[in-house]
């Protein structure tokens, strides 16, 4: 046998050993001819993949009609070479063709849910696998879809951006001071929650809570109000919160992920201005 010959089969042999199954969900679509499609697809066990599917936008496409972002459901790709785009060979939405439609029907809903598929683009790479983030994306989703106002859904976005920072190893630390290590005490009232005597500062490059005592030594901080500051150091307060203290946390969100990322992020605007 020659070796050109050779060469042939054993890469034949490789794409059939390497088709993987997996669940996925488009977070990113580009034309790339007439009848093909370019994806990018958080898969629950093999990661972020980037993935051709020629003939998506066929008619009679095997795939059931052109991919669109936030598709959900059964992927089937062949991943030969990981330097390269993987071939999608088929696909099997978990929606029988809904898939997340509910969203459009709410441009903030819709505008929050892009920008979370942006944030998990840009902090998660190829090929390093994030099942528990998998199934908050998922889930985040689902609520977003689900959701009947705007507060809800900041709610839903803050929750999903911390369990994004998390699960990415960049979890911020929002129970005591970084510094220092005491703790905040917040009182909660039937107004909120009340400051029960020290200003709280959020730091980027310390990623985290800085005390009073500690604010000096960190030039980037940002003070919080009282009602951010008990929010973020205990969660379950962000239920009764106002929208004005869900919009601090938000801002403070976006302006800790634009620190982290080296730039601002295409959808923070129309979260922030809404
Ligand atoms: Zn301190």
């Amino acid at each position: 046998m020659s070796a050109s010959v050779w060469r042939i089969r054993h890469t034949q042999y490789d794409i059939r050993e390497m088709l993987t199954k997996d669940l996925a969900i488009c977070i990113r679509a580009i034309d790339y001819s007439e009848t093909s499609q370019i994806l990018t697809f958080f898969t629950r066990d093999t990661g972020k993949i980037g993935a051709i599917a020629k003939g998506s936008k066929r008619p009679k496409s095997s795939f059931g009609g052109p991919f669109e972002i936030f598709s959900y459901g059964k992927i089937v790709f062949a991943d030969s070479n990981k330097d390269k785009l993987s071939t999608l060979t088929e696909f099997e939405s978990a929606y029988g063709g809904a898939g997340f439609s509910a969203l459009s029907a709410n441009l903030f809903r819709l505008n929050c849910c892009l920008f979370g598929a942006e944030l998990l683009n840009k902090l998660t790479h190829d090929y390093d696998p994030h099942p528990q983030l998998f199934d908050d994306f998922l889930q985040f989703l689902k609520n977003a879809g689900a959701g009947d106002n705007n507060s809800e859904m900041l709610i839903l976005l803050i929750l999903f951006q911390l369990s994004l920072l998390k699960e990415t190893g960049l979890q911020p630390v929002l129970s005591h001071c970084v510094n220092c290590k005491s703790r905040y005490a917040s009182q909660n009232t039937r107004h909120g929650t009340r400051d029960t005597g020290h200003e709280i500062y959020f730091s980027s490059s310390i990623n985290g809570l800085i005390c009073r005592d500690c604010e000096a030594s960190f030039p980037d901080k940002i003070r919080l109000s009282p009602n951010t500051a008990g929010c973020l150091s205990n969660l379950k307060l962000l239920a009764g919160a106002q929208k004005k203290t869900l919009k601090e946390i938000e801002k403070l969100l976006i302006f800790h992920l634009t620190e982290i990322l080296g730039h601002k992020q295409k959808m923070a605007k129309y979260i922030i201005n809404s």
